[in-house]
């Protein structure tokens, strides 16, 4: 199956996708080395593929596509209406806790004060799937209480199901982006013909890959 692509970006022109297995990455596409934290990587021109150290992408180099990958992770792509200039966020519990999906939207209105901003939520493992322990979930507890009891049903003692997805809704939204789009039945863990999981496949599995690309005619 073919990569997969959100209605509301579409809707608005800018060229993305969401990885399934089988898809082929895009030419000149850009991506950090990812560690589960906060920091965004700006890039401004072609070059290699692999950048700095960052778990958020900044794209401002006109048809230069910048992506992040996952395996169950909560990938977001981000635009404002215009397109100019765009975002990909990789979204672990660990980045979500330190706060990477703020940092993203934050630097992206950096560069695009004033506009509108589009968001879109792609594959990822869904609550179904993804069963946490306390120190998750104290890790994320701090940024947004309310929003993690509504993303949270408890299981065993001490742990519970997450929805990561929704956790990541409600950080775009605290964060004032004006649109949110979230792909829906694309739990990576419960569909493995589509999609790589951690959870499902172990964590020598492969990355899915997810892009946006700056529009040259918008800039
Ligand atoms: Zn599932």
């Amino acid at each position: 199956m073919n990569e997969l692509h959100s209605p509301l970006l579409a809707s608005v022109g800018v060229g993305h996708a969401f990885g399934t297995r089988d898809a082929a990455p895009p030419p000149g596409i850009r991506r950090p080395r990812q560690i589960h934290e906060a920091a965004v990587v700006r890039v401004t021109n072609a070059g290699a593929e692999l950048l700095g150290e960052a778990d958020a992408v900044l794209g401002s180099a006109p048809g230069v596509p910048v992506g992040i990958v996952t395996a169950d992770c909560v990938p977001v792509l981000l635009s404002p209406r215009a397109g100019d200039v765009v975002a990909a966020v990789h979204g672990g519990w660990r980045g979500l806790a330190a706060g990477v999906v703020e940092a993203g939207v934050a630097a992206l209105r950096r560069e695009s004060p004033g506009s509108e901003i589009l968001a879109a939520i792609g594959p990822r493992v869904g609550p179904c799937c993804y069963e946490v322990d306390a120190p998750v979930l104290d890790a994320l507890e701090h940024r947004d209480p309310a929003a993690l009891a509504a993303a949270t049903t408890p299981s065993r003692s001490g742990h519970a199901w997450l929805d990561l997805g929704a956790v990541s809704e409600a950080a775009l939204r605290r964060s004032g982006v004006e649109q949110v789009e979230l792909l829906a039945e694309v739990c990576t863990a419960c569909d493995t013909d589509r999609f790589y999981s951690v959870r499902a496949e172990g964590p020598e599995t492969g990355r899915l890959l997810h892009w946006v690309r700056p529009d040259p005619s918008s800039s």
